[in-house]
């Protein structure tokens, strides 16, 4: 590869983001966490709000939980919140609030995988260790015409000792960034502009027509889907929520909801609980989330509460609504 050509392009041609503009290993380690399933544009105002509200590992590691979740509300997947919040505070009090320099000691904090750890490594520290990710998978199997599938492990690994055969002849910062880079902006799933990308010359993919044909990804299995009747249910003080304890979403706060397709059977189960619900209003449209393995469902209805209630459910007026931080799945039904 020409790697050279590569790092040229990069440092020419790079988008200013604003977490791009730091060396620090504290920013680089939030942005990839705030980048794993999200997009840049979505990223970049979190980004910028987080850093002015933690400053540096200590204010995060202090930050109370609820607080700290609803600082991320919107950006989904809150389990890798809570770890880097764990992390934040293992850093605090073993590290005396540094963040630690070696690759055996980043990649044992909570929620630090290999790809992260590669990433801070190279572009904070400037140490020559492969950082894989969806995008630099793309760009090596087309560069490469690598036709394994790329969903098995195994392959994947192979890929990762060829970057990190290559980061070591490199500039590990500068390349790293342009591996991601190159494959947000030019070798992108559709719409790839091979005209303009710096690897065009020696790319398989580029020089016999099959950008189209890689990387090879097998099928995923379909999602779960899952169907939820959902109650808002009001009382002269505000509405009813409950604090998730799932996996999926734990922490986050949530409307009552029960997996059923019938409102019957869950009055019926309500009352035989000791909950007893007016129901007054059913939404028109059955409202759809798409989780990474999850679909819900949701066909919402709201009810005044006659007598009861479950332990679970707590009572917020309007303004602790807004406050709590609350998945975006339910988030936007409208009252
Ligand atoms: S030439 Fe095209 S397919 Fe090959 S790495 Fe560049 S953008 Fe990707």
């Amino acid at each position: 590869m020409n790697i050279q050509k590569l790092e040229a392009w990069y440092v020419k041609n790079h988008r200013k983001l604003s977490f791009r503009e730091s060396n620090r290993p504290y920013d680089i380690w939030v942005s990839e966490v705030m980048l794993q399933q999200t997009q840049v544009e979505t990223v970049l105002p979190f980004f910028e709000r987080f850093m002015k509200k933690y400053p540096t590992v200590i204010e995060l590691a202090d930050a109370k939980e609820e607080r700290l979740q609803k600082d991320v509300e919107g950006l989904g997947y809150y389990r890798r919140f809570r770890n880097m919040h764990l992390a934040a505070k293992m850093i605090k009090d073993e590290y005396d609030g540094k963040f630690p320099s070696t690759y055996e000691e980043v990649i044992k904090l909570p929620g630090i995988g290999k790809y992260t750890a590669g990433a801070i490594m190279s572009i904070a520290y400037q140490k020559p260790y492969s950082a894989l990710d969806g995008n630099v998978i793309r760009v090596l199997s087309r560069y490469l015409g690598n036709d394994k599938d790329m969903r098995i492990e195994r392959n994947k690994k192979e890929l990762d000792q060829i970057n990190q055969s290559y980061i070591e002849q490199a500039n590990p910062n500068v390349y790293t960034q342009a591996m991601m880079e190159l494959g947000a902006l030019v070798c992108r799933p559709k719409n790839t502009k091979c005209e303009i990308c710096p690897l065009n010359e020696h790319c398989f993919a580029y020089q016999n027509d099959l950008v189209d044909a890689y990387p090879v990804l097998s099928k995923l299995n379909d999602k779960k889907e899952f169907h939820y009747i959902t109650l808002l249910i009001h009382n002269e003080h505000g509405l009813f929520l409950r604090k998730r304890d799932e996996e999926l979403l734990k922490g986050m706060y949530e409307y009552p909801q029960f997996e059923s397709e019938s409102i019957n059977t869950v009055m019926d189960m309500l009352e035989d609980r000791g909950v007893i619900l007016d129901v007054f209003y059913k939404h028109d449209k059955t409202y759809k989330h798409v989780f990474t393995h999850q679909v819900w469902y949701m066909d919402v209805y709201e009810a005044k509460l006659v007598s009861g209630k479950l332990k679970e459910w707590v009572c917020v007026d309007a303004h602790q609504f807004k406050q709590l931080p609350m998945a975006i799945a339910h988030r936007k039904i409208k009252k």
